[in-house]
C-alpha cells in the first residue's frame, strides 16, 4: 500500500468529528453558537428529530433542523435557508476542502470500525479479486483501509491508494464527482475495490477508470462482481447519440456553493451557439425535475451533480447529459475514450 488516509485540516472556521458524541458536544460549548442549523443526509432523517433534542440537551443552544437533506459538503444551508444559525452541524460527509462553507460548519462524518479486515482479505482472495488492487472508500469506512490493505498484502496483494486533488479531504476516498485518487493509481492496479454500501460511488468509479469495479460491504461481509462497464458505458453513448442532433438545450446550473459551474455554463452555452443551436442557462438552487416540465427544450446538460445526469436522469422530462457527454453530442469530444464528469 501506498498511502494511507489522513485526515486534513480544512478551514479555520470548521471542524470535522468522527461520530456525534461528547467530542461534538464540546466543541460546540466551547464555541457557544447562539443558534445551530442541523442538516442531516438522505438517510438519517428519520433520526433529525433525536439528533437535535441531543445537540440542545448537551449544548444548551437553540437548534433548527434544516428540512432539505444535505446530498453532499457541496450542498450545505444557505445564509437563506438559516438566516440566524451562526453554526452549522452537518452529518455524513467529510469536508470539500475547495468548498468555502458560508458558517463555521461542524461535519460529523459518521465513521464506523466496522468490518473484520482479515476475514474481508480472505473473502477477497477466495473470491479470486486481482493481486493488483486499488483501493477506494465511502468516508464513513476510509478507516479500515490500512488494516484491510495490511490484510491483502500479507496475503500477496499490491494495493494502492490515490491521493485525489484538491476535492478531496482524505486518500482513498469516493466523491461521486471526483474519483482523481483512483485515476492517479489506475495504471498500477488491475481492479479496484470499493469498500462501502450502497450503488452511486461503485457506478462513478466504474465509469471514471477504466478498470473492473469489485465492492464490499464491510458490515456485512458482501461482495459484490464487477460492475458491467462496457453496458454502462454503451447505454450512455446510446443517450449522447440520441440527442446529436438537438436544436434547443437547456444547461442547467445549481447555486449550491460546491455544485455552481457557472463559467463552465457560459462556456458551454458559447460552444452550443457556435453549432448552431439555441442554449438557455437554467439557475436552480435544488435541480428538480418538476422545475423542468413544459419547457420549449430538447435536451439538458446538467453542470451541477453528476449524479442528476447518471443516476436520476429517468425523473427528468428529456435526456440530461454530464457536461463531457453534451461536448461529445456536439461533436468536440470523441465517444472513446468515455469521460466522466469531474469536479475539480
Ligand atoms: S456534487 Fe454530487 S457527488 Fe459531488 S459532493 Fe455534491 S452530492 Fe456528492
Amino acid at each position: 500500500m501506498e498511502a494511507e488516509p489522513t485526515r486534513e485540516a480544512v478551514r479555520s472556521q470548521d471542524r470535522v468529528f468522527p461520530v456525534v458524541g461528547e467530542e461534538l458536544f464540546a466543541a460546540l460549548r466551547d464555541a457557544r453558537p447562539s443558534r445551530i442549523v442541523l442538516q442531516v443526509p438522505a438517510g438519517l432523517v428519520r433520526n433529525a428529530g433525536e439528533l437535535a433534542a441531543q445537540l440542545r440537551e448537551h449544548v444548551g443552544a437553540p437548534v433548527v433542523v434544516a428540512s432539505r437533506p444535505c446530498f453532499g459538503a457541496c450542498d450545505l444551508p444557505s445564509r437563506d435557508e438559516a438566516p440566524r444559525a451562526e453554526v452549522a452541524v452537518a452529518l455524513g460527509h467529510a469536508p470539500i476542502p475547495n468548498v468555502r462553507s458560508v458558517r463555521p460548519t461542524y461535519f460529523v462524518e459518521m465513521r464506523t470500525g466496522d468490518g473484520d479486515p482479515e476475514a474481508l482479505a480472505r473473502r477477497l482472495d477466495d473470491a479470486g479479486v486481482p493481486h493488483r488492487l486499488g483501493l477506494v472508500a465511502s468516508v464513513q469506512h476510509l478507516g479500515l483501509l490500512p488494516p484491510l490493505a495490511g490484510a491483502l498484502d500479507r496475503r500477496g496483494y499490491a494495493t494502492h491508494v490515490g491521493r485525489g486533488d484538491h476535492r478531496l479531504a482524505y486518500a482513498g476516498q469516493a466523491l461521486g464527482c471526483n474519483y482523481t485518487g483512483a485515476e492517479e493509481v489506475a495504471a498500477s492496479v488491475d481492479a479496484f475495490l470499493f469498500v462501502g454500501t450502497g450503488r452511486f460511488h461503485p457506478l462513478g468509479l466504474a465509469l471514471a477508470v477504466d478498470r473492473p469495479v469489485w465492492s464490499i460491504d464491510p458490515l456485512r461481509g458482501e461482495l459484490e462482481p464487477p460492475i458491467d462497464r462496457a453496458t454502462l458505458v454503451a447505454r450512455r453513448q446510446l443517450l449522447i447519440a440520441s440527442v446529436r442532433g438537438a436544436r434547443r438545450w437547456g444547461i442547467v446550473v445549481s447555486t449550491f456553493a460546491g455544485q455552481n459551474r457557472s463559467p463552465t455554463a457560459l462556456a458551454l452555452q458559447a460552444r452550443a451557439r457556435a453549432h448552431g443551436a439555441d442554449a438557455e442557462i437554467l439557475l436552480a438552487e435544488r435541480v428538480d425535475p418538476a422545475d423542468l416540465l413544459g419547457r420549449d427544450v430538447d435536451a439538458y446538460v446538467c453542470t451541477a451533480c453528476p449524479r442528476i445526469a447518471l443516476d436520476d436522469s429517468a425523473n427528468y422530462p428529456r435526456p440530461v447529459l454530464t457536461v463531457p457527454e453534451f461536448l461529445m453530442a456536439l461533436g468536440e469530444l470523441p465517444l472513446e475514450p468515455y469521460r466522466f464528469d469531474t469536479y475539480h
